[in-house]
């Protein structure tokens, strides 16, 4: 496959980053009910109306130095973090798969797990419009329900169906549902990758967090984040994490 030029690079640095500001919106308001597109986006403060210059990804933060034009409240750092992660995240799959339906699958499946992942971090639910939504959008989205995705999606789903059978209660019937949908988006045998990253990267942060003194050892941790960054790590990387550990450890 060619190399994508710099044009179209530069082009899906832009729609990410101007996706990953309208998943912040989206992350914000749908748990609250309100509507994705009007008002204007306003300030959580002081309610004040932000001009244009004010939602440009990034920069705006930059030159506000992180603090709103009219009441001086710190903006979280997470709306730039979320910015910039999924800019990283279009421009890297558009090096993996170039202009192609896998990669228009691939942008528009990971923004959709990225705000399910955002929503679960702020209110513990994950919301069936975006698992079973998800799901449903996998199975139709380019190449269609192929018998790869239809395994996948049961695989996800029965894994942590177990597994929150076996941890009674440390897992939700959200993060099953989850699982299903991760499992249609990445296919058989890509979920198991994304399973085995999740649970490792799980547990790394509830020792850092642990080890930190920022959460106990019974606090509940949402466990969607994590599915979600190993879901998206395999979707770029899968198909190599297989074959180098098929090369390395079965050889
Ligand atoms: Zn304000």
């Amino acid at each position: 496959m060619a190399l994508p030029t710099l044009p179209f690079t530069f082009l899906l640095a832009l729609l990410g980053l101007s996706v990953g500001s309208f998943l912040n919106v989206v992350a914000y308001r749908l748990p609250r009910g309100e509507s994705l597109l009007w008002p204007r986006s306003h300030c959580p403060k002081c309610g004040h109306t932000l001009a244009a210059r004010d939602l440009i990804p990034i920069l705006s933060f930059l030159w506000l130095r992180g603090r709103c034009r009219f009441c001086r409240a710190p903006i979280p750092l997470r709306y730039p973090a979320v910015e910039l992660g999924t800019g990283s995240f279009f421009v890297v799959a558009g090096l993996v798969f170039g202009p192609t339906w896998q990669l228009l699958r691939t942008l528009v499946l990971g923004s959709l797990f990225i705000a399910a992942s955002l929503i679960d971090l702020d209110t513990m639910v994950l919301p069936d419009a975006f698992t079973l939504g998800g799901t449903a959008l996998a199975l139709l989205l380019p190449p269609g329900p192929r018998p790869v995705y239809l395994w996948g999606a049961l695989v996800g789903f029965g894994l942590l169906l177990f597994i929150a059978w076996a941890s009674r209660g440390g897992m939700g019937g959200g993060d099953v549902k989850l699982g299903l949908a991760l499992g249609a988006f990445l296919g058989w045998p890509n979920v198991l990758i994304a399973l085995f990253l999740a649970f490792f990267l799980g547990a790394a942060a509830g020792i850092a967090l642990i080890l930190a003194k920022r959460k106990r050892r019974s606090d509940h941790v949402p466990f969607g984040p994590f599915l979600v960054v190993g879901s998206l790590g395999t979707s770029l990387w899968g198909t190599k994490l297989l074959q180098l550990y098929l090369e390395y450890v079965w050889r």
